[in-house]
């Protein structure tokens, strides 16, 4: 139980042991996101992590842990035995582990074929989060997300083929006001619409002080939307996601009217909650209480 830098995992992991993998993320050029600006990607050493899974036994007790998250930034880009070997590890330590979870970027997922991903299920890794934050190619390229939306479509097909929990993560306002707010939507709806999700996750866009969009969005060059338009994005996603029933959440911290409910069975009622909120008829959370 011992963690380099800052953690970050999934609001959803909240009551799960986070076991530091991999430090850092091995993409890190993302220009809105400042997580792990300050770390230099490497795997932990795998003695260190074993030792880990043994403290960790001891502080919460075998019995205890039925949630495990896999951190940084991508620890499916580890090499498949150590994987493996975490897996084995985590398993015989803890006997009522029931999902085992981790972020999987697009480029590290696709360095897995298909059958190591399938064995990996078999092993145990239960769920992967994957960070879509846009459908559209444009706006990908212009944050240097580092993968298009077709490479984004494979690898979810493929966690997907393997039998894992699949769950999206968008960032609502990310192509900032007016048309490219439009196209960002747009876009995000026909990939997510084809990538069919068990879970989708919508944040929204708020500055990270590490990021180089910060400075963007300092010096003016990036302008944000309104929080009419991040409703009015959050309504456009809602009525056009067309299949189900999955599991929608936008009720991060960073969102203004928090929604948290099944898809399609929730839409009229989410409808009714942003209409109500773009009429001024219900408050929506307030700027001092947005975090990121
Ligand atoms: S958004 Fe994901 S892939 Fe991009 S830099 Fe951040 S952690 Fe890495």
């Amino acid at each position: 139980m011992r963690y380099e830098g800052q953690i970050y995992r999934p609001p959803g992991e909240w009551r799960s042991y986070l076991l530091q993998c991999t430090v850092g993320c091995t993409h890190n050029k993302c220009t809105f996101c400042g997580m792990y600006k300050t770390k230099k990607f490497h795997i932990r050493p795998m003695k260190e992590i074993i030792e880990d899974i043994a403290m960790a036994r001891a502080y919460y007790g075998a019995e205890n842990v039925d949630k495990v998250f896999l951190c940084d930034g991508d620890a499916i880009v580890m090499r498949q035995e150590q994987l493996l070997q975490i897996l084995e590890a985590l398993y015989a330590a803890f006997p009522n582990l029931r999902q085992v979870t981790t972020y999987a970027g697009t480029r590290s997922t696709m360095t897995k074929s298909q059958e190591q991903l399938n064995e990996l299920r078999k092993a145990g890794l239960t769920r992967a989060y994957l960070g879509v934050e846009s459908g559209w190619d444009e706006l990908l390229l212009k944050v240097n997300k580092g993968v298009t939306s077709a490479q984004m479509i494979q690898a979810t097909d493929m966690i997907k083929e393997a039998g894992m929990d699949l769950w999206l993560m968008v960032i609502l306002g990310l192509a900032g006001p007016g048309e490219p707010s439009k196209k960002h939507i747009q876009e995000t709806i026909r990939v997510l619409n084809r990538m069919q999700a068990q879970h989708v996750s919508c944040l929204s866009y708020m500055p990270e002080p590490n990021s180089p969009m910060y400075q963007d969005v300092k010096s003016g060059k990036f302008k944000l939307i309104t929080a009419r338009e991040y409703l009015e994005e959050t309504r456009a996603l809602v009525e056009g996601l067309n299949y189900g029933p999955f599991h929608f959440t936008s009720n991060h911290a960073s969102n203004y009217v928090p929604l948290k409910g099944t898809l399609p069975d929730d839409r009229e009622k989410f409808l009714a909650m942003l209409d109500s909120a773009l009429e001024g008829k219900s408050r929506i959370r307030g700027e001092h209480t947005r975090a990121l």
